[in-house]
């Protein structure tokens, strides 16, 4: 072996040796960047889980009381139910189809179907 071969291995060793020093460098520091990627996102993931399962926990305990109806948690009142009938502002009428409308001074009226004519000549602002 001449003197110029082996250092022409030796230089050849030494490339091989850097490059692959390079690539295990940058594969480290890649796999870093995409390990950081993943965490982020099973973190987000983690975090749907857990929002999608809580409510469905909340919402357990509420449908095993049971004894209160929807209509009553949402403060309901049926139509054909005696608490929706009001009284017309112009007669003192019962009624269940009662239209509001706003006078002259601002004031709100709920009048019923005879009165909601003369309502209209008055020229009320309906809501
Ligand atoms: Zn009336």
């Amino acid at each position: 072996m001449t003197p110029i071969t082996i250092t022409l291995l030796l230089a050849a060793a030494a490339l091989a040796g850097a490059t692959a020093a390079w690539l295990l460098v940058r594969s480290k520091l890649m796999r870093k960047k995409t390990s950081n990627i993943v965490d982020l996102a099973a973190a987000r993931r983690r975090k749907m889980r857990e929002a999608s399962l809580n409510p469905i926990r909340t919402d357990v305990p509420k449908r095993k009381a049971g004894s209160v109806s929807g209509a009553e948690i949402r403060g309901f009142t049926p139509k054909n139910g005696d608490a929706r009938l009001q009284s017309c502002t112009r007669c003192q009428k019962k009624s269940d189809t009662v239209g509001f409308y706003v006078d002259e001074y601002g004031k709100l009226v709920g009048v019923c179907n005879e009165c909601r004519k003369s309502a209209k000549n008055r020229d009320l602002m309906p809501l």
